[in-house]
């Protein structure tokens, strides 16, 4: 990642109060552009990862010859519960922590437990969760709910060894995933998500394989539609599997009914098993854009602001924490305000309704920003 993509921070100073922000939904602090507010922070916290799946992260692309962020360029625990003390003071009440493989980050559970101790400006606790590929949950799951963990997602994508390692391109067994969710269920973490991305061609085989295991299980399985995002992976939109096709398959072997969002902005839709076993969720983002109410912020590793998961560019704000000029916590927040303010992304929305997208931009990585 080039800093020279990075462009420079919204001088606040000079942000223009956009009529959105005389718009505020109910309860927020800040809005952007479409008048959506800021409740969601996904933090990446490593751009490093010991799987190589083919979408996120290919082998050929992260090779041996690819040079990961030092040490040194990385948000230190201080500085990311800082950033996110700030981005709860405008209104954040989610924090999703990720990666690359968040739990390969040394002493996790020292910044759950620095990110645990914050409110929300009335006093609430936030929703703090984690994203992993689960290969350390067997280690880490205690530690992590010690530290003030409450939840986490794990992605899986296939019950089929063969599928699975071919997916994972590292030979990851899924009877260690599936130990790890124990685990994680074990030390008290919950409700667990199970992440799918679905690739027709390549694991759509393991739909109704997974939704049997899971069901009845307490464990919320989640569809994810193979996303264009990055510019690596090779995406197809003939290897998407359109998630209303993915629900005939289901529905054929068990009937659904849909359910209610459980909150606003929430990615998933959501269908209950009609016999009461649980629920699954279908993550649309190809073919239904869900941009109208995102209201998602993304960190990346080294501290860059990014408002949008398709963003070509970052906003710094490390260099507002570090060095001689750095900025106050009010400084910060009307920063980042600025940037929130400004914003106008809607890219999947965009995406699908024949307007020209910029090409000529290298658009970021997931595993860079965080999913
Ligand atoms: N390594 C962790 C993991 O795999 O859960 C956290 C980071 S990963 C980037 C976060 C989520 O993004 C995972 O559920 C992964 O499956 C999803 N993801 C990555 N690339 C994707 C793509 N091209 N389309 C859809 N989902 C993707
Ligand atoms: Fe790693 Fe997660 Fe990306 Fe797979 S999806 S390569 S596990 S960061
Ligand atoms: Fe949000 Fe961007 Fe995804 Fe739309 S494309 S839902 S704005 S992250």
């Amino acid at each position: 990642m080039s800093s020279s993509r990075v462009i420079p921070l919204y001088d606040a100073r000079r942000v223009v109060t956009s009529p959105a922000l005389q718009l505020l939904p109910e309860g927020a602090l800040v809005a952007d552009q479409l008048g959506r507010p800021l409740r969601d922070l996904r933090i990446s916290v490593t751009d490093r990862c010991n799987f190589r799946c083919g979408y996120c992260m290919p082998k050929q692309v992260f090779d041996k010859h690819h040079q990961f962020l030092p040490h040194a360029e990385l948000l230190s625990f201080e500085e990311i519960t800082r950033l996110a003390r700030v981005f709860v003071g405008l209104g954040v009440e989610k924090l999703r922590i990720t990666g690359g493989e968040p739990t390969l980050r040394r002493g996790l559970e020292d910044l759950i437990a620095m990110l645990a101790e914050l409110r929300t400006p009335d006093g609430r606790e936030l929703d703090l969760t984690l994203t992993t590929n689960g290969s350390l949950l067997t280690r880490k799951a205690a530690a992590l709910k010690a530290a003030g963990l409450k939840r986490l997602t794990v992605s899986l994508d296939g019950l089929d060894d063969a599928v699975f390692q071919r997916m994972n391109d590292v030979g990851f067994p899924v009877s260690d995933v599936l130990d790890g969710i124990q685990a994680a269920r074990d030390a008290g973490l919950g409700p667990i998500k199970v992440n799918m991305v679905v690739q027709r061609g390549v694991n759509d085989d393991q739909v109704l394989p997974m939704a049997r295991h899971f069901r009845g299980s307490g464990v919320v399985l989640r569809f994810i539609e193979f996303m264009d995002v990055g510019a690596t992976n090779g995406w197809r939109m003939d290897q998407v599997l359109p998630s209303a096709e993915l629900l005939q398959r289901l529905q054929a072997e068990f009937p659904l009914v849909p359910l209610s969002a459980s909150a606003p902005g929430e990615t998933a839709e959501r269908w209950g098993y009609a016999d009461g076993a649980g629920e699954i969720g279908l993550i649309s983002s190809v073919t239904q854009a869900f941009c109208g109410d995102c209201n998602r912020a993304r960190l990346s590793t080294e501290g860059q602001l990014y408002t949008c998961l398709f963003a070509t560019r970052g906003h710094d704000l490390r260099t507002l924490l570090r060095g001689p000029a750095a900025a106050s916590d009010e400084q910060l927040a009307g920063a980042v305000a600025g940037v929130w303010g400004q914003r106008a992304d809607r890219y999947s929305q965009l995406r699908g309704s024949g307007i020209e997208l910029p090409a000529d931009e290298r658009r970021v990585e997931m595993h860079y920003i965080g999913g």
